[in-house]
């Protein structure tokens, strides 16, 4: 055990995308700091982050229909849908800095043009998704989005999910946009880990964080065990970021913040289904968006998605819900109990009485067979084949439990959370979605709170790495447009480099 605690400026705890994310901005913005990261596995990206555990959509709300909203009086909210749009423009253009700065490479690796289309059936369904069309088609952000409820016009856009429907049973509608893109955060987080090391980041993996105190002079000291050796080392900073993924409560819970009680987390666990027949891979090309089942949580809207991963194009559906007390993959059993504290019981029994339907519903995910999986993904393919799929589990997301003013005691929140010391010496990301998307957004919220007076000095240099900061682009939709051209060019995004990658 080491006796003389290191002191350094940041330390990062866990080798997600949130991580990277933040690291990455603050190199950029106080690169005399010393930075430390401490991940408990192997290496960068592993949990969450990696690209066969999420969906890899850039979530830009050009598809997911669970973003917009109809209100009584029967009109689309498109507010939400805008605002994470809004953020997602801010992550393409901080990777775009990144690469046109050559901190990072091979664009292609990440991120990849593909068509997000949203997909309904039905009366009722086709009628809210010409509405929300409607809505949305005269936004400056969603120029260019169609819509058809034309089988033939259908069929050009998704041959695949065409094929074996009889014509005129049901009505269907899809509306398409040919901005969206995959991005594989796995291949981001560890070209951003390998960027950090390049820059003088010390970066330990297999080293767990088990303990967080605050010193008598203020600064954060962590107990931390290598897990090749068992020894326990101690490491003191100024500012520590919990980006921790599904094993951040926990830790926020070490800390004794006011601001980490009365919070709790549910844990629910994702499965894909994966084709593994290429000439089905082939016929697709788009992310499918559907409409989320009554009841379903909005984590398990299903679609049917176009994956790059390895450099190969793949074919994904789902994802299907399931219950798990875990809040890593890589986590314990006892994960959900142990997160279950005086201070947040209340919160967790009130959620737990509100959520029965939640829980029932995936408990009943949990225990469809393969059969049963195939019914659903046949809504979107009428003629898959069983053999052709096969499951792949995919990441735990860690919703968060709290008290809130409009939902009461225990309430279940679908969104992310920033959880900072009021001094802003330490912060912390709990919950799952927009996610990864949305992490430059975040990060740069997060250091709006931790960091309030470095912030005025900073602020060129924010906006030399994005250019919108601070500015709506729906109420400038010419600096929209200019970024959005610029990004495509850096990212390889253009209608010339889709061609390539697609035809070549
Ligand atoms: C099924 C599914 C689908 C999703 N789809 C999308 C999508 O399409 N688009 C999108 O934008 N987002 C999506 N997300 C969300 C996205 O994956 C997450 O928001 C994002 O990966 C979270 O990154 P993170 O860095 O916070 O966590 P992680 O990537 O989980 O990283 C946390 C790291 O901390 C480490 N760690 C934990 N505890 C400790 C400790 N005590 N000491 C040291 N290290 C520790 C873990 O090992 C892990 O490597 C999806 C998530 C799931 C589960």
């Amino acid at each position: 055990m080491s006796s003389n605690p290191r002191k350094t400026d940041v330390i990062l705890i866990g080798a997600g995308v949130m991580s990277a994310t933040l690291g990455a901005i603050l190199k950029e913005l106080a690169p005399s700091w010393e930075m430390k990261v401490f991940e408990k596995l192997a290496g960068a990206g592993e949990e969450s982050s990696n690209e066969w555990n999420n969906a890899g959509t850039g979530h830009a709300a050009l598809c997911e229909l669970n973003y917009t909203s109809e209100k009584p009086d029967g009109t689309v909210d498109i507010g939400k849908a805008v605002a994470i749009n809004e953020q997602f423009q801010i992550s393409r253009q901080f990777w775009s800095y990144l690469v046109q700065s050559k901190l990072i490479d091979n664009p292609e690796q990440f991120i990849r043009p593909i068509p997000h289309i949203s997909f309904v059936q039905g009366d009722q369904n086709v009628a809210f998704l010409k509405k929300r069309f409607d809505a949305l088609s005269n936004h400056p952000l969603f120029q260019g989005m169609e819509y058809s409820d034309d089988p033939e016009q259908l069929k050009q856009w998704f041959p695949l999910m065409m094929e074996g429907r009889v014509p005129g049973e049901e009505p269907l509608a899809a509306t398409k946009m040919d901005s969206g893109t995959d991005v594989n955060f796995g291949a981001l987080t560890r070209r951003l880990f390998d960027h950090l090391q390049q820059q003088q980041v010390e970066i330990h993996y297999q080293h767990r964080v088990d303990q967080l105190k605050r010193t008598s002079d203020g600064l954060w000291s962590l107990k931390v065990r290598n897990l090749t050796n068992g020894q326990v080392e101690h490491h003191m900073a100024k500012f520590v970021f919990i980006g921790s993924g599904g094993g951040s409560l926990h830790l926020l819970q070490k800390t004794g913040i006011p601001e980490s009680r009365q919070i709790g987390g549910f844990p629910v666990s994702g499965l894909f289904m994966v084709c593994n027949n290429p000439e089905v891979v082939e016929q697709h090309h788009a992310k499918v968006y559907g409409k989320a089942k009554v009841g379903a949580p909005p984590m398990s809207v299903p679609h049917l998605d176009t994956r790059y991963i390895d450099n190969k194009k793949t074919l994904l559906f789902g994802p299907f819900a399931g219950f798990s007390p875990k809040f890593l993959k890589t986590g314990s059993n006892l994960d959900l109990i142990t997160s279950v504290k005086p201070n947040n019981l209340l919160t967790m029994l009130s959620a737990g009485v509100k959520e029965m339907a939640l829980t029932k519903y995936l408990i009943q995910q949990v225990m469809l067979s393969h059969e049963k999986r195939m019914e659903e993904l046949r809504e979107f393919i009428p003629n898959a084949k069983s053999e052709d799929w096969e499951m792949v589990v995919a990441g735990q997301r860690v919703q968060v439990i709290k008290d809130t003013e409009a939902g009461g005691r225990g309430t279940l929140q679908f969104g992310t959370e920033v959880v900072s010391a009021a001094d802003g010496s330490i912060a912390a990301l709990l919950g799952a979605s927009p996610g990864a998307s949305t992490a430059v957004h975040v990060m740069l919220e997060l250091l709006g709170r931790c960091f309030p007076e470095q912030m005025g000095a900073w602020e060129p240099k924010i906006r030399e790495m994005i250019p919108s900061y601070g500015i709506s682009l729906s109420a400038n939709p010419d600096l929209f447009q200019e970024l959005q051209q610029s990004t495509a060019h850096t990212l390889g995004l253009t209608e010339e480099e889709v061609k390539e990658l697609v035809y070549s």
